[in-house]
């Protein structure tokens, strides 16, 4: 049979299309349509949330937030109570799951962070601003970016997943995560264990989703998705610069390196016992933890004397010496300098794993080592997260507040002061404008531990949103109503 022209020019495009396609269309699919079984499944619900290609995450999150939608704030109050309730339910299982996986900081203190997250705030976060006049009236309100990706730490991966879980689904939003590859299996077990619970109980699927093995990649393919509207960084400074950079808009938790400043008016023996309670807490992991001392010298000698009586174990310089040379290393830049670089391996160990390695024995249950430094040492300046605390004697407060501000880097993030004197924290509070700055109490006051207020795990010191919020994951939204509507 012969063709006429405009049938020999459709082949020709059929042809190429298919040339196009490749391997991905077999020629028998020219024929006649396979049916829907042939297409090769998605890793989708079965897996209950957990994902091999970041990008099918983000997109099935979108079709996860499209379902929440349609349940209203009532949906996600029920998503908000599962993952509370089961957070507090599984802290201890999870708990050790986390330690196991990560073997960084301590198992009481994981479930302690565990057990903390119902105490976020929910939907009733969300508050509409509401004008009426002569021109009518208008209503600000809250409502949802779509999708959100969020970069999680190694340092609490459930408890932060779990924390930004209620706030951007309390905003309205569905999450996809790319956890820190050293705690990426347990944050997808929670991922899976919440999917579970949310298909069950409101039938949506993949409102939150995870890459099982994150990589730099993931990250890179989350950022350019077109699936995600925003995201949502928590680590240090690799990552935040990384978002910074990737053209959308990105909210970010990043390091902090807070100081401690005690001065002569403070409650010596309550302020050790602060230092070592936020200090010591999961082993110096928090972002917040009290990370050097610095103490006016009238009441220098007394501080030591105290910070012993509350149970921190002093290291000699030699001591010190030898431990630095194991928690630090120093790496070429390729320009002539070279920068330290933290032995991870350290990160969140203990105090009696600290003490062997410095070459000496504390009494099992200690929880701090301290010594004695100057200001420019690295125990003071880099971000160990180990808690072994460096104090440093300071002449007067105008020193004390510029070396804690030299050693805190202009993050912005944490600082905490032990005073009666309101002149001197009105002075550090200007200095250092950190989001959160403690007055005589532990850094963990600052999250509502012992302190007024309430807790999250991110908090966006480099992007100044603060302690994340619901509010924080919504856009706001201005609805109008011209009328002559005077009730008056
Ligand atoms: P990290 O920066 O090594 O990792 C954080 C996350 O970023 C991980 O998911 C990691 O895989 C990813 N990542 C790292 N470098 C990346 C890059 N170049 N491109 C893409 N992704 C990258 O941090 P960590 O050790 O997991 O956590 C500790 C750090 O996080 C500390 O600096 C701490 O202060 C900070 N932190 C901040 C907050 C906060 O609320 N501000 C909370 C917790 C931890």
């Amino acid at each position: 049979m012969s063709l006429n022209i405009d049938e020999a020019i459709l082949k020709n495009v059929v042809e190429d299309v298919l040339r196009k396609l490749g391997d991905k269309v077999s020629p028998e699919t020219t024929s006649a349509p396979k049916p829907a079984a042939a297409i090769p499944a998605r890793k989708s619900s079965p897996d209950y949330g957990v994902f091999d290609c970041a990008n099918e995450a983000a997109a099935a999150s979108v079709e996860g937030q499209k379902a929440l939608r349609k349940l209203g704030f009532e949906g996600r109050k029920k998503v908000i109570d599962i993952v509370k309730t089961t957070c507090a339910d599984k802290a201890e299982e999870w708990g050790r799951l986390e330690l196991n996986e990560t073997k960084i900081g301590r198992l009481d203190h994981k479930i302690a962070k565990l057990v903390g997250i119902p105490n976020l705030p929910g939907v009733e976060w969300l508050t509409p601003r509401g004008m009426s006049g002569d021109h009518g009236i208008t209503l600000e309100e809250n409502t949802p970016f779509g999708v959100v990706a969020a970069i999680t730490p190694v340092t609490h991966s459930i408890p932060t997943a779990a924390c930004n879980i209620i706030s951007m689904v309390a905003a309205g939003n569905g999450v996809v995560f790319n956890a820190h590859p050293g705690g990426a299996a347990c944050a997808a077990e929670a991922v899976r264990t919440f999917n579970k619970l949310i298909e069950s109980e409101l039938g949506i699927h993949n409102l939150i989703t995870i890459v099982e093995h994150p990589t730099i990649d993931s990250f890179n393919a989350l950022c350019a998705s077109e699936h995600v509207n925003l995201l949502c960084v928590t680590g240090g400074p690799g990552v935040v610069n990384a978002a910074m950079k990737s053209g959308k808009r990105a909210i970010c938790a990043g390091p902090g390196n807070p100081p401690v400043v005690v001065d002569t008016t403070a409650d010596l023996d309550k302020a050790a016992r602060d230092i070592i309670f936020g200090g010591a807490f999961d082993n110096n992991l928090l972002c917040i933890g009290e990370k050097q001392v610095f103490v006016l010298d009238a009441v220098y000698d007394q501080f030591l004397q105290a910070f012993k009586r509350a149970g921190a174990a002093q290291l000699n310089s030699t001591q010190l010496d030898t431990l630095t040379k194991q928690v630090f290393t120093f790496k070429e830049d390729g320009g002539g300098c070279s920068h330290p670089v933290l032995e991870r391996e350290l990160v969140g160990a203990d105090a009696t794993t600290l003490a062997d390695r410095a070459g000496t024995k504390v009494p099992a249950g200690t929880e701090m080592l301290f010594a004695e430094t100057d200001a420019s040492h690295l125990f003071v300046q880099e971000e160990q997260m180990m808690p072994m605390i460096p104090v440093v004697r300071v002449s007067n407060m105008d020193e004390a507040i510029e070396q804690a501000a030299i050693s805190e880097h202009g993050y912005k993030h944490s600082s905490m002061i032990h005073s009666l004197n309101v002149v001197n924290m009105g002075a550090m509070a200007r200095a250092l404008d950190s989001t959160l700055f403690v007055k005589n109490g532990a850094c963990v006051a600052g999250l509502g531990v012992g302190g007024e207020g309430y807790s999250s795990f991110s908090i966006a010191t480099t992007t100044g949103e603060g302690i994340t919020t619901p509010d924080t994951f919504t856009r706001r939204r201005r609805c109008v109503l011209v009328d002559n509507l005077q009730m008056y």
